[in-house]
């Protein structure tokens, strides 16, 4: 008699070698994800993952680890045991000794028809069992309990609460995106978004200390750490970017400087994303939210783009972000106080209208490859988790 945690995902759309890919990362992810638990194994069967607790795991650490896998629809803590009807008994009375209820069922299912018993021949054995050595009633419609039982060709397995997993999608299976992370509320939420899809984070902050303080180095690194739940080991790219502003600053009109700073970020991002073999950045913007992020300016940052720039919360309202944030758990690290440094140097009334002709008039005077050469220069790596 073996306990264990039996690992379902949604199998939509997975075929073939997709499907082994699949299965591989989502059991490497799960691994990743146990460290330090105590669990014995984790092995592929063909249609789920079983996650073996041997004598010392930490079940219910496990379980709540589990829970923040991404790509697992639902898991069961089973108990794997012969494939032998008293066996099956003695586990079922055992897997369900802590439970609380009144009134049971037990539902049988064979994978293998070879088994001597049907499966409702199973359900009544079992049931009959249970309700006598427990001292509780069967109920076939509206049981406090029901008590799984699957026969394979090996094995048989109890289980009884499906425990819902995030959903989503093995992080790894979509590749690699490189997110512009300030801070803020909003670009973790964007982070978590993508890393759900399946994609693999990488992270690029841009600060301007000493102009400001440390503050914003310091959530930045705290926030790649909570998202590290679910992304694994991070790399964090820290980019200084005072020095350019000042160049901008001294460069350039007044009110397209949110702009001529998001357009440099961008540029620098982008060089930095094909180092990293990142396909797409990804930011936290969300529509007309603020002045830099009105249509015209999202164009104006679009035109220089190369890269994909994917905006998973263009379409959400604060409110909606704020609640995904605390639910993540990255709010209250967003939300203390901390200069991000496109505030700095800019003035009341930024332009919401910049056009490209605009932007590019005032950026002749920039050596931008020089500009971005020198940020790539003082670029500090590091790896977070
Ligand atoms: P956030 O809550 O993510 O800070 P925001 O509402 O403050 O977003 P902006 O300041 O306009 O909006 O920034 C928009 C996006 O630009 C951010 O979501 C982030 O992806 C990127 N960004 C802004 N500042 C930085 C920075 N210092 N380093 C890296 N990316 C940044
Ligand atoms: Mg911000």
């Amino acid at each position: 008699m073996e306990d264990l945690f039996s690992v379902h995902y949604a199998e939509v759309g997975l075929k073939g070698k997709n499907r082994v890919f699949f299965e591989k990362r989502l059991v490497n992810n799960i691994k990743l994800a146990l460290r330090g638990t105590g669990y014995a194994e984790v092995e592929r069967l063909h249609d789920r993952i079983l996650v073996h607790l041997g004598q010392s795991a930490d079940i219910t650490e496990v379980k709540r680890r589990l829970q923040g896998v991404m790509g697992i629809a639902y898991f069961q803590l089973a108990c794997r045991t012969e494939r032998d009807i008293t066996a099956i008994k003695a586990a079922a009375l055992r897997h369900i000794q802590n439970d609380a209820y009144e009134s049971l069922k037990v539902e049988t299912r064979r994978t293998d028809k070879t088994f001597p018993l049907t499966s409702p021949q199973v359900s009544a054995e079992v049931g009959g069992y249970l309700v006598q050595e427990t001292g509780t009633r069967a109920d076939m419609h509206t049981p406090d309990l029901v008590c799984w039982v699957k026969i394979t060709h090996n094995a048989a397995y109890i289980s009884t609460e499906k425990i819902p997993g995030i959903g989503g999608l093995p992080v790894g299976v979509s590749g690699k995106v490189l997110v512009m992370l300030s801070g803020g509320i909003d670009s973790p939420v964007a982070a978590w978004q993508m890393i759900k899809r399946g994609a693999k984070a990488v992270f690029i902050h841009f600060y301007s200390y000493p102009y400001t303080d440390k503050a914003s180095l310091e959530k930045v690194i705290e926030l790649v750490e909570i998202l590290g739940v679910s992304n694994y080991r991070s790399t964090l790219y820290l980019v200084p970017f005072a020095e350019l502003q000042q160049v901008i600053v001294a460069e350039t009109p007044a009110p397209f400087r949110v702009v001529l700073y998001r357009r440099m970020m961008t540029r620098i991002a982008q060089r930095i994303a094909t180092l990293a073999n990142a396909e797409a950045l990804v930011t936290g913007e969300s529509l007309a939210q603020v002045a830099s992020q009105t249509l015209t300016n999202l164009r104006t940052i679009e035109a220089i783009a190369e890269l994909p720039i994917l905006r998973p919360l263009i379409g959400e309202d604060k409110a909606e972000i704020i609640e995904k944030a605390q639910r993540i758990g990255t709010f209250d690290v967003s939300t203390r106080p901390h200069q991000d440094c496109c505030s700095l140097f800019v003035p009341k009334h930024p332009a919401t209208r910049a056009s490209l002709t605009e932007l590019a008039d005032a950026e002749s005077s920039l050596d931008i490859d020089g500009l971005v050469e020198a940020a790539l220069n003082n670029l500090e790596k590091q790896v977070v988790g």
